[in-house]
């Protein structure tokens, strides 16, 4: 293995290239590792600390298999609960991940770590901002939803996930929640008309709870400053004072801000995009680290599958057994799936959107959670859209087709 943070000039040729040392990069870069492949990171900030409050249903996280997380990533766990018009537990765990633990677990000694930029990558090279080059068998895109080396040309605007939290003490966020954890609590409090946000709240540990006002998926993003009036009229509803709402403590709010709909991505040929860069974010919720932790552990097998058959990681083929590798055998399908389903969302008049949510949240358990989930199962995602569709009114219905038929439609503007 070659040294950390080493000389560019002296870098020698690796298996694996990955540009940007984010969840997704250092999920391959680790489980890569792992199987006994030459692995380099390359990061302008690779010592950055991740700073988001990472979240994921219990049951998709790695904490067994291949490639285990320890427990001591999860910071708190509890069962979900959404409201609607009407109030539904959701039976799964959701988790929210201690995010200095995850960095570390997921930081592994074996991968040679590159302070710099990619700003041009092909078949098994990649070129940084200072023009030195690398090479390595297969060059990986997770630069995130900058998506830095998109070969795509961006049409029109992206639909955004937009939020503003808080984080409180337990006993204040009880009076909010009555100490639930909210995945989604879309009761209109704040008394707002418009575009319909909803409050996500969760316990982050140590007797912490995060409150956040969040527009699931809009084009162009809820404007911060309305998500934050939002969220404090909310909490003066429910009781709270205006001191005890730290909007104006910077180590106690999260903004939160990134597309959830990438069109026109395409990676460079010979390139393999991971995680936010890929899109592998799920266009329903934003989510996208529990599916790059379990990509990892599928790109990494199949690149030790190679290495067996005698082919070097060459990238000669384009990469697409890589491709592969990180969708899943049937990810582009389900994926194209939510894409429509995100479409819907978006034509939804604002009002009728907490009903769309009753009847999408009174789902079996089964389909429900393959909507919502990282695995691609085509049947139980269909088996949820029919589910929901049989369950609409005819109004509802009709937006739904418009939806299907009719993408996105124009900007929210309202
Ligand atoms: C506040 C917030 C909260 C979120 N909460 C959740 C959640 O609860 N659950 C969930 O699943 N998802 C969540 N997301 C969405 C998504 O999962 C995250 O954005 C996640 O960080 C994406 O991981 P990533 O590794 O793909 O990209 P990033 O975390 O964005 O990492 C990309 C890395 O690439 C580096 N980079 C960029 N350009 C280059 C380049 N040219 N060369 C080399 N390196 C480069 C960057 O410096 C960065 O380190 C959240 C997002 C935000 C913003």
């Amino acid at each position: 293995m070659g040294p950390r943070d080493g000389h560019r000039g002296e870098l020698s040729p690796a298996d694996l290239l990955v540009a940007g040392g984010g969840p997704a990069g250092w999920s391959a870069a680790r489980a890569c590792a792992r199987r006994g492949l030459d692995v380099v990171v390359v990061d302008p900030h690779p010592d950055r600390t991740w700073r988001h409050t990472y979240g994921a249903w219990c049951h998709e996280l790695p904490l067994s298999g291949p490639d285990p997380l320890p427990p001591g990533v999860v910071a708190a766990k509890d069962v979900g609960w959404a409201i609607a018009t009407r109030t539904h537990r959701l039976d799964d765990e959701y988790a929210i991940l201690d995010t200095g633990a995850l960095q570390r677990a997921l930081r592994d000694d074996g991968v040679r770590v590159v302070r710099g930029r990619v700003v041009a990558a092909g078949p098994g090279r990649a070129v940084l901002a200072d023009g030195s080059e690398c090479r390595a068998g297969l060059v990986a895109d997770a630069s995130g939803a900058v998506q830095t080396l998109t070969t795509g040309r961006a049409r029109g605007r992206r639909a955004e996930q937009t939020a503003v939290g808080v984080v409180v003490d337990e006993a204040t966020a009880a009076r909010v929640t009555g100490g639930r954890l909210l995945f989604m609590d879309w009761r209109p409090r704040h008394g707002v008309p418009g575009w319909p946000t909803f409050l996500y709240a969760v316990p982050l540990g140590g007797g912490r709870v995060l409150l956040e006002e969040t527009s699931l998926a809009r084009r162009p993003g809820l404007p911060m400053p309305e998500l934050a009036e939002r969220l404090r009229r909310r909490l003066l509803a429910a009781g709270l004072r205006d001191d005890e709402i730290p909007l104006d403590d910077p180590a106690r709010v999260e903004r939160v801000r990134f597309p959830v709909d990438t069109p026109d991505h395409r990676p460079p040929d010979g390139v393999v995009a991971l995680g936010a860069a890929a899109p592998l974010v799920h266009p329903a919720t934003g989510f996208s680290v529990a599916r790059s932790l379990r990509a990892a552990t599928r790109l990494a097998d199949a690149c030790v599958t190679r290495s067996d058959h005698g082919s070097v990681l060459d990238g000669a083929d384009g990469a697409a057994w890589a491709r592969r590798a990180v969708r899943g055998g049937s990810g582009g399908i389900v994926h194209a799936m939510r894409r429509r389903g995100l479409d819907v969302l978006l034509r939804l008049p604002p009002g009728e959107v907490p009903e769309f949510f009753d009847r999408f949240f009174s789902l079996p358990a089964g389909p429900r959670r393959a909507y919502l989930g990282a695995d691609d199962d085509v049947a139980e995602s269909l088996r949820a859209m029919l589910w929901v569709f049989a369950r609409l009114t005819p109004r509802l219905r009709g937006h739904l087709i418009a939806g299907s038929l009719g993408g996105p439609g124009p900007d929210q503007c309202r």
